[in-house]
């Protein structure tokens, strides 16, 4: 995990605003969804992919190096 150096105050709604420059770096857009994560005292947020990231398949979907990819692609790929 990389530190940014940016430090945010939670607002009365419990609501952070994401760095311009971190959701651009990212290719975060307005409406995109985030999977919320805790590791130990830390809340980590990550880009919410729903499917396979070269076809879109949601059955059989693992994650490798944190991309989803499908039995089938991961297969073609191990040719
Ligand atoms: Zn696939």
């Amino acid at each position: 995990m990389k530190s940014t150096g940016i430090v945010r105050r939670i607002d009365n709604l419990g609501r952070i605003t994401l760095p311009i420059e971190l959701r651009k770096n990212l290719d975060m857009d307005c409406g995109d969804a985030l999977e919320i994560y805790t590791e130990g005292n830390s809340v980590v947020l990550r880009k919410h992919e729903s499917g396979c990231v070269f076809c879109g398949s949601t059955r059989k979907v693992t994650l490798y190096k944190d991309k989803a990819i499908c039995e089938n692609c991961r297969r073609e790929l191990s040719l």
